[in-house]
């Protein structure tokens, strides 16, 4: 049987937050989102800001009875506060997420399991401020990115799906939270070298993201990643539902991409949401194993200094 390539759609619904207020938009982005995958047999994961969910509370329950994941989008911003979580300490943090969650439980009826932090701004308290909340899985790093402006820095985080680690963002833990972070490309950076290219649709076209999903297959490969993840996400701020759209036609062909990318590695393509890849992880990968245990590499510092 040939080893599998989860891959992951993603669409961040924010339509309602106060620099778009725009929830048409979102309605008719996150429908069309939904048409595009569902034409295909694929299902995505809604991460939804509690003003798009009580806007359009018929929508997403359809979309989740359809199949579809839902969970919580955060920007702090849309209710009042400051926009980025991560200049919060673990209170404000705890207390922030936990009024976005009650909003979002209010109309779908259920606590939300899983998360994308608005910029994915976080700090060291977060993942553990998460996983007191009840979530275990989520997208709440972008690693290599460096933007100290918007609390958002994840140089150095792992690339590939990982238990998250209490007390520090970029280290691999046994916290019972999957992290599941956004595909990128390391090496091709923009916004000044401080951000790499992103498998985010609006990006660039699909041509572009075409090398990114190809880079990421082959290093998983290559380094035996147990697995094999690729995640592409989107905003519903874009005309999804209009087959003219570019987005929507880069959409569709990214779909394409990473059925054929995979094939060309040998792996079977398996759409999968947030919450099966977290299963996936939890079942090719024990907890207690990960625990991180760091050690330096002194082989240069010379017998004298052992
Ligand atoms: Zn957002």
């Amino acid at each position: 049987m040939a080893e599998r390539l989860y891959f992951s759609l993603s669409i961040d619904c924010e339509a309602t937050q106060p620099a778009i207020a725009d929830a048409a938009l979102g309605e008719r982005a996150s429908r069309g989102f939904a048409e595009v995958l569902e034409g295909r047999g694929l299902r995505g994961t809604f991460h939804v800001l509690p003003g798009d969910i009580e806007a359009h509370g018929d929508l997403y329950r359809e979309l989740h009875a359809r199949g579809h994941e839902l969970g919580l989008h955060v920007h702090p911003a849309a209710d009042g506060h400051q926009e980025f979580l991560g200049v919060y300490g673990p209170d404000d943090q705890a207390r922030i997420l936990r009024q976005a969650a009650d909003r979002f439980s209010q109309v779908v009826g259920f606590p939300p399991d899983n998360i994308c932090v608005g910029y994915l701004s976080t700090n060291d308290f977060t993942y553990g401020v998460l996983h007191n909340l009840g979530f275990r899985h989520g997208t709440t790093s972008l690693p290599t990115r460096v933007l100290p402006e918007c609390a958002s820095v994840h140089a150095g985080a792992p690339l590939d799906v990982h238990y998250a680690h209490r007390f520090n963002r970029v280290l691999v833990g046994d916290l019972d939270y999957v992290e599941i972070p956004p595909t990128i490309d390391p090496d091709s950076r923009m916004w000044g070298g401080r951000h790499p290219l992103d498998l985010r649709i609006e990006l660039v076209d699909a041509k572009n993201h075409w090398y990114t999903i190809d880079k990421a297959v082959r290093r998983q490969v290559q380094q035996a990643v147990p697995v094999k993840v690729i995640r592409a996400a989107t905003h519903n701020t874009f005309e999804y539902a209009d087959p003219r759209d570019f987005r929507r036609q880069t959409l569709g062909a990214v779909i394409e991409h990473a059925f054929r990318i995979a094939e060309t590695h040998g792996l079977e393509c398996v759409a999968a949401t947030g919450a099966e890849i977290a299963r996936a992880y939890r079942a090719a990968v024990p907890r207690e194993s990960t625990a991180a245990s760091l050690s330096l590499d002194r082989r240069g510092y010379g017998p004298q200094q052992k």
